[in-house]
């Protein structure tokens, strides 16, 4: 699914201090008293200082508002939960805007709030990046999760899953009055609402227009009105009454049940692995990784430098959705170990060459349909480039700002670094085991061999992430995972005639990495399974690397040192994370049976409890291996998903088997 281009917000100012929507002809909040306003509106009916002191629950505190506008809304509540909620539970604020401010207007309206201030500068330096889809951002020390909905209100809503641990405490509707954008008041919002709401949901708005009454009466809310804020004579408030049945769009993708903190073992030691391993003991969990190879990183995590950018595609696929936030899942993990120098890399910029007319084409057609905002990438002439570059380059391309490089082990080893952290390396996994039919009190068994014994490790829940290789193991998860081989070249600092200001990407990559070296490649070269660096590799990687930066390499191939790896990729280039469907059971419940059937006559996904794989990053690991990490933890804790839905489903382990027998094959 592709998104559609965002259109900002056009914000007249009224005496430099009110905002007023151009494309609504409405204001964003009263004009005198905004604060008293909300407090009034949203915060009163909801009763939310009561329920603020109340919420002692591990779970999130769910509100959802439908148009963020300038967040003055999401600044009163937050700055309310601080000062109100006395656990370190937190605030999850999800909220919807189709006419994204700019952040100009967004500091502008805030200054007139001085007693928001403090809370207004963190989210403006935290603000999103302008683009379609579904942004997060953890604000206040990690007290409030705010997820920005960049685009339709009815488009988002159904990315929001239900699940009991997902669903939302408290409306907020706002959106500008229904006589002025009657496209946002229809009987599909009060229907997501109603999907999305529990026995105590509560809403409330501004409006008692009688079509909004009717509307989320029908959805099955109690409507009741109340005398409105300022000028407005009436406004209404109310609860879910009873709610409206509603069958799972793709149950076979529905989440799996959460599980207790305990014991964690993650198999294999690479990026994936790390990351698992990190997010968990962050969490509580006791962590064992395990690693047949002899020190951690060394596989396809291991080469000295991997770029980290966005990718982009003509119309902003669902590729492009995806490594967006996978992007912005590495960042905030990953910036302050960069800035306090634990990892090693640069994020501070760098650039796509197009050397193929298909990707120009493609770029250039994304600039028009998708419109990309120079925080996120800029043209660059070949001109330009070469100076960015500090040598001469053949193509134009992209800059983007928040890209870069970074040595995949140093991140690894920084992951691996935490006190509940156990590292076994030199020991090979056999067998992992259910412990169902023992007298083990933990769930799973992990066998493993080492030079010396065999062992059986437990604990109760197993992540893989072995990569590529282990093709047994891949098989017996059901995972298609095909190894695609790469060799990458090292180019020492006199090796080159000038240094790499940027590292950049062309047919291949090259970037610097540290100390003056460099590293070019990777050749693609599967399906061959060979591990010993060859000339021809090396030769191929001039040559690529050559016809992208000519006067840039002053080495011959027969110099060069290098190295191996196989990318695990899958059939649709993205990763698989998540947990592992029971096989027998999914023949059962959906392979033997008609693919043609309504889809509400399926039963929901039935998994192995406590088995999960994060595998087949492909060679983009840098960019989707926190966001899986992210996701396994989110399933565990049975908390809110960190995709939209779409997303979700397209990182599911079951979604080949399920794709093809829906399909007929
Ligand atoms: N809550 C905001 C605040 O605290 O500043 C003020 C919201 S303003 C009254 C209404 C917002 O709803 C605008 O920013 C507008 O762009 C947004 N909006 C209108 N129609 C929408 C739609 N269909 N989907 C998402 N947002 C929409």
């Amino acid at each position: 699914m592709a998104l559609e281009k965002l259109t900002l917000a056009q914000v007249n100012w009224i005496d430099e201090i009110v905002p007023h929507s151009e494309q609504f002809d409405d204001f964003y909040f009263n004009t005198d008293g905004g604060l008293q306003e909300i407090e009034h509106t949203f915060i009163q009916p909801n009763r939310l200082t009561e329920r603020f002191l109340e919420c002692r629950s591990e779970q999130a505190f769910r509100i959802a508002e439908t148009g963020f506008g300038s967040g003055l809304n999401f600044l009163a509540v937050s700055s309310l939960w601080l000062a109100k909620n006395p656990t370190n539970a937190q605030l999850h604020f999800i909220s919807f805007e189709k006419f994204p401010m700019p952040l100009a207007d967004l500091q502008k309206a805030h200054q007139a709030y001085p007693q928001l201030l403090e809370l207004a500068e963190v989210l403006q330096n935290q603000y999103p990046l302008l683009m379609p889809g579904w942004h997060d951002i953890w604000l206040f020390k990690g007290r409030v999760r705010l997820t920005l909905w960049f685009g339709d209100v009815l488009k988002g809503l159904p990315e929001c899953d239900a699940s009991p641990g997902s669903r939302v405490d408290v409306w907020l509707l706002d959106g500008f009055t229904p006589g002025k954008n009657p496209d946002m008041w229809r009987p599909g919002l009060y229907k997501e609402m109603s999907r999305l709401s529990h026995a105590q949901t509560t809403f409330s708005t501004f409006t008692s227009a009688g079509d909004v009454r009717r509307g989320l009466q029908a959805a099955g809310f109690a409507v009741h009105k109340a005398s409105g804020y300022g000028k407005k004579r009436e406004m209404c408030f109310g609860q879910l009454e009873q709610q409206r049945p509603y069958s799972l769009k793709a149950p076979w993708f529905s989440r799996p049940e959460p599980i207790e903190t305990g014991t964690a073992i993650v198999v294999g030691a690479g990026l994936a692995g790390a990351s698992v391993a990190y997010k968990l003991a962050e969490a509580g969990w006791k962590v064992t990784v395990l690693e047949e190879k002899e020190s951690v990183a060394s596989a396809a995590s291991g080469n000295l430098a991997g770029t980290v950018h966005p990718l982009i595609t003509a119309d902003w696929n669902l590729r492009s959705q995806w490594y967006l936030q996978g992007f912005e899942a590495t960042l905030r993990t990953l910036l302050p170990w960069l800035e306090s120098k634990e990892i090693q890399g640069n994020l501070r910029g760098m650039v796509q060459l197009l050397v193929t007319e298909t990707s120009l084409e493609r770029v250039k057609e994304s600039l028009i349909r998708v419109g990309l905002p120079e925080a996120l990438a800029v043209w660059l002439t070949a001109s330009e480039a070469s100076e960015k570059i500090g040598g001469q380059v053949t193509a134009p391309g992209l800059f983007f700002p928040n890209g870069g490089w970074l040595n995949p082990p140093s991140v690894v080893k920084r992951c691996l670094q935490h006190e509940s952290i156990r590292v076994c390396t030199s020991e090979s996994v056999n067998r992992i085991e259910n412990n169902s039919d023992s007298e083990s009190r933990q769930a799973w068994s992990v066998v493993t061999q080492s030079k010396k014994q065999s062992q059986a490790l437990e604990a109760d829940i197993v992540v893989v992430a072995t990569g590529s290789l282990n093709a047994d193991l891949n098989a017996q998860l059901g995972l298609p995972i095909r190894p695609v081989k790469g060799q990458v070249s090292h180019l020492e600092a006199d090796q080159q005639t000038f240094p790499l200001k940027y590292p950049l990407t062309h047919a291949g990559y090259s970037s610097p990495c540290g100390n003056g070296r460099a590293v070019t490649g990777a050749t693609f070269e599967a399906p061959d399974l060979g591990e010993v660096v060859s000339l021809e590799g090396h030769l191929t990687n001039l040559a690529t690397a050559n016809s992208a930066l000519p006067n840039w390499i002053n080495a011959s191939a027969e110099s060069l040192q290098g190295r191996i790896a196989f990318r695990p990729t899958t059939p649709d280039h993205l990763p698989i994370f998540g947990a592992v469907p029971d096989k027998a059971w999914l023949q059962e419940a959906y392979l033997s049976q008609s693919h043609t059937h309504a889809v509400y006559r399926y039963q929901a996904q039935r998994y192995q409890k406590g088995l999960y794989v994060s595998n087949g990053h492909g060679p983009r690991g840098l960019m989707s291996v926190f966001l899986a990490a992210e996701s396994i933890l989110a399933e565990l804790e049975g908390s809110a998903l960190v995709q939209p839905l779409s997303l979700y489903h397209a990182s599911h382990p079951a979604r080949f088997t399920i794709r093809q027998w829906r399909s007929g094959k």
